[in-house]
């Protein structure tokens, strides 16, 4: 994965349902990497039982803020803190702009957010910070099955375009017309 500074990524995630467990090492590394505070968190597992016996089918899925190309939770906030960050086209909260109103938690379909004790909006973050510095986001980097892959969306030649041309996937809600970027593949 590239992650040399630019403003013309836009990065985007894929995890694939068939090698995630459902072990939630990504759950833990992330509360640890960004002091995510007791009783919340930044991503979560999902598990999905479709079909009827005997054919019965578990898709599990780790989740998180998809950092939507349209993301109504920076169009409904009132202050400007929800923003989406020239750095890889990434949704950040600015925690000095953020006044707590809940707009932003009641316009997001996913229910990535939650208001921090301090009192400003809080989601995933991408771990902007590390893909920065050239590491990957520490869920990617601390599954145990590698079920996760980052790259930019825009790149014809990432690892990530490369599975998702490859493979049959599906975002969250696709009908909520926000455009997410994170894909589960199949
Ligand atoms: Fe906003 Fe929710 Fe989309 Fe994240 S998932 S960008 S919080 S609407
Ligand atoms: Fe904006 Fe903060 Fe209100 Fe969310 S809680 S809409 S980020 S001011
Ligand atoms: Fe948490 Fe970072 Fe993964 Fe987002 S990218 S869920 S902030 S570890």
């Amino acid at each position: 994965m590239s992650t040399t500074r630019s403003s013309a990524k836009r990065y985007a995630m894929t995890v694939d349902t068939r090698q995630c467990v459902g072990c939630k090492a990504c759950v833990l590394a992330c509360k640890a990497e960004n002091a995510v505070p007791d009783g919340f968190c930044r991503d979560w597992i999902s598990q999905r039982l479709e079909g009827t016996m005997p054919d019965l089918r578990l898709t599990i899925t780790s989740e998180r803020c998809n950092h939507c190309d349209r993301p109504p939770c920076v169009s409904c906030c009132p202050t400007g803190a929800s923003h989406v960050h020239e750095f890889g086209k990434v949704v950040l909260v600015d925690h000095e702009k953020c006044i707590g109103c809940k707009a932003c938690l009641a316009s997001c379909p996913y229910g990535a957010r939650f208001i921090h004790p301090d009192g400003y909006a809080d989601k995933c973050t991408f771990c902007i910070h590390r893909v920065e510095k050239g590491e990957l986001p520490a869920c990617v980097a601390v599954c145990p099955t590698h079920a996760m892959h980052f790259g930019d969306l825009d790149d014809p030649g990432s690892e990530l375009n490369r599975l998702l041309a490859s493979r049959r996937h599906f975002a969250l809600k696709p009908d909520a017309g926000t455009r997410p970027r994170i894909f589960y593949l199949e």
